[in-house]
């Protein structure tokens, strides 16, 4: 028989509100790039004719594989690509954000996270109910991220020298991949519109489907996620057995059957510690001091992280990239010309073009020595 425990009321209060406002806050960040964005192409659309609009360089962040790529390569080379230099800061900062509080980027600043929890709101609302999958198709759907990035991971570190990743982030396609991408947006073709419309409607009654499925960004922090040492901790002792954790994770983690949640889902998005009414038996700990950290450090911790990782790009110049005016405007006469430069016989090509270039210059350099 289980006895019956002393309850000490948890009067702390809820940081979910602090934490729709970040989410807010960076969603409107986002707007305002896509906006500055819209002016920037518009100046290359009226072929200089217009008065030219600086291109937002927060428009990097929307280029995870060019992001990844440039920072591979600093820390192959310590060389700060200047193709995406933006992307590079954002990219180091939502890794740095993993290592140190878990996933919390996916909670607290992603904007699609953001768009896939109000959507998933608006599912349960409707609903009334949480609609979780059985797990053996939840365990399946889950590992098409994790192929996703492995495929990515393959490509990008197996198949490619860091003389083909230089090649890739020096090619014009890579320098034009943002205006690119804005026009796959803007010219959204009948597959691509069917595919979000598809994945609205999958994220109203299965929550954060994009992020839990699909996202290759969400699996390769979720994977870094395990490394961060803070992590949610259950007291045993104190917990009187209520489930409200468990009902208040998004992420349908167990939360009120395990003592430590070591999951590639949770998000810390703290919402697991606002639901539980004890004091002191649900909260956010230092795996190595045991100590808890405060709601407020998480959501300080988040924002400081990321201004000041992107803020160091800014501050060093590395923050807008080299390409001029002029040069932007023969990009966007020539894009359509721009191949993709991925895929094996393009990597190969890149890399037997190095090898060339590398060859010559060996050449170059003994009939100079002669
Ligand atoms: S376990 Fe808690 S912090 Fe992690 S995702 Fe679930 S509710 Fe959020
Ligand atoms: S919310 Fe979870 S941790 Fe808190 S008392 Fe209930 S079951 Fe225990």
């Amino acid at each position: 028989m289980k006895t019956k425990k002393k309850i000490i009321r948890n009067r702390e209060s809820s940081i979910q509100k602090y934490r729709f406002y970040i989410q807010t806050a960076f969603l409107l960040l986002c707007i305002w790039i896509g906006v500055d964005f819209y002016f920037f192409v518009h100046y290359l659309q009226s072929n200089g004719s217009v008065e030219y609009f600086n291109r937002p360089p927060g428009v990097d962040g929307f280029l995870p594989i060019s992001s990844m790529m440039s920072f591979y390569l600093f820390l192959k080379t310590g060389i700060i690509h200047p193709a995406h230099p933006a992307g590079m800061f954002i990219f180091a900062a939502i890794v740095l954000v993993s290592l140190v509080f878990g996933k919390a980027f996916c909670s607290w600043l992603c904007p699609i996270g953001f768009i896939s929890e109000m959507i998933g709101d608006f599912g349960e609302k409707i609903m009334r109910r949480k609609l979780i999958l059985p797990k053996w198709l939840d365990y399946t759907l889950r590992s098409l991220k994790y192929l996703l990035l492995g495929f990515l991971f393959y490509a990008v570190f197996v198949m490619m020298s860091i003389a083909a990743v230089k090649m890739f982030l020096n090619s014009p396609y890579n320098q034009v991949a943002d205006i690119k991408m804005y026009f796959f947006f803007v010219d959204i073709s009948k597959t691509a519109l069917i595919i979000l419309a598809v994945l609205f409607v999958l994220s109203i009654f299965i929550r954060n489907f994009w992020c839990r499925f699909l996202c290759p960004y969400g699996a390769l922090l979720g994977l870094v996620s395990f490394l961060s040492p803070h992590k949610i901790k259950r007291n045993p002792v104190s917990c009187i057995d209520c489930g409200l954790c468990a009902k208040a994770c998004p992420s349908a983690i167990k939360v009120d059957k395990v003592i430590t949640v070591v999951s590639d889902e949770c998000s810390t998005c703290m919402n697991c510690v606002d639901a539980c009414p004890v004091a002191d038996t649900l909260d956010l700990k230092s795996i190595y001091t045991k100590k808890k950290i405060s709601k407020k450090i998480v959501a300080i911790g988040v924002v400081v992280i990321f201004m000041l990782i992107t803020g160091i790009g800014i501050f060093t110049g590395h923050w807008q990239n080299d390409i001029t005016a002029q040069q932007y405007l023969i990009h966007y006469k020539l894009m359509d010309t721009y191949g993709h430069p991925t895929g094996t016989t393009a990597i190969n090509k890149l890399d037997q073009e190095s090898k060339k270039k590398k060859n010559m210059d060996k050449q170059t350099n003994t009939k100079a020595q002669k």
